[in-house]
């Protein structure tokens, strides 16, 4: 459905994005994850039609997406783009923003449409407040169901839960992703948090280096990360004879020939992080409780799954 094949692009010659090829299918969620710096922005825009590729194409269906330079009015009914700086009218409510796209021809249709959106954000008590007095992420939330408003095909979303705190964050993705699958639109979500991607998204597409280095599910590169970087995404993890390890897949044992030496102990919440000393590195172990210091461990390599 969303076709980018050979896709190029920098900023004054500086290659951002080089040789770019994935596609987005109907209502599937796409994460896209990769260190700040490497482009994810950069890349919404350029879907978005935001600016112009140097190389390259986009296509959603049979419609190009085409930047500036070929298209006069950015952006198409078909797809919404929530920026990571989202732009909202300050002096009318958050109702009215949510509205603003929504035709006035049919006034009840405008108004269960904006209560429905309220509630997938959770925002239904600050329906009648003027934007200006919203916090940071209550206008994350509004931005999300301006997008929202006309029912699009596809949604950009660039960190969409930045400024949102953990409070409330859990049970607003929960009901944005639900919403998304329900009503079967696709969306790309740039993205730094696992949270945001592991129990979500169909598959996740890694950049580095102005490369797609990884593209496949969640579960997928989760259990065979191929580089630290991919592992690093998903948690605390150490590389012991040239193979990625979490920290969880380590265990200690009575008697092995893996002897560390414990350093630290952090509070974790349902387990603690043993920080050990292995030959001089530092490595990472995920356990129960707390060890006292300069304790000697053994360890062992969990079973990893095949
Ligand atoms: P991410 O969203 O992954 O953090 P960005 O797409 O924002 O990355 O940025 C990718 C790179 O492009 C960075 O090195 C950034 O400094 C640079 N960049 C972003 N926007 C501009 C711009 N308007 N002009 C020049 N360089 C830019
Ligand atoms: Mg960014």
């Amino acid at each position: 459905m969303l076709q980018v094949k050979n896709m190029s692009f920098g900023y004054h010659k500086k290659p951002i994005l080089k040789n770019i090829d994935f596609q987005v299918d109907k209502g599937e969620h796409l994460s896209v994850i990769g260190e700040s710096g490497s482009g994810k922005s950069t890349l919404l825009k350029l879907l978005y039609g935001e600016m112009d590729v140097h190389e390259g194409s986009i296509f959603w269906k049979d419609t190009q997406i085409l930047g500036p330079k070929h298209n006069l009015i950015v952006g198409y009914d078909f797809m919404k783009y929530v920026a990571q700086e989202f732009d909202l009218m300050p002096f009318i409510t958050v109702a009215e923003n949510i509205g603003k796209h929504l035709s006035n021809f049919y006034p009840e249709k405008k108004r269960k449409r904006i209560k429905e959106l309220l509630e997938v954000v959770e925002l239904t008590e600050f329906s009648n407040i003027k934007v200006k007095f919203l916090s940071g992420g209550q206008k994350q939330r509004v931005a999300l169901a301006r997008a929202l408003a006309n029912q699009p095909e596809i949604l950009l979303l660039d960190e969409p839960f930045s400024h949102i705190d953990n409070f409330k964050k859990r049970s607003l993705r929960r009901k944005l992703f639900h919403y998304l699958k329900a009503n079967n639109i696709a969306c790309i979500v740039a993205s730094h948090d696992h949270e945001d991607v592991l129990p979500y998204a169909d598959r996740m597409l890694v950049l580095n280096k102005a490369n797609i280095v990884a593209n496949h599910t969640p579960e997928h590169l989760y259990k065979h990360p191929k580089t630290p970087l991919i592992a690093s995404f998903f948690g605390e993890f150490n590389v012991i004879d040239g193979k990625i390890v979490y920290a969880h897949q380590l265990k200690i044992v009575d008697q092995s020939n893996l002897k560390a030496t414990v350093k630290k102990s952090y509070f974790k919440g349902a387990s603690y992080m043993i920080e050990a000393d292995l030959n001089g590195n530092s490595i990472f172990i995920e356990n129960e409780e707390p060890i006292e210091i300069n304790k000697e461990i053994y360890l062992i390599t969990k079973q990893t799954q095949p």
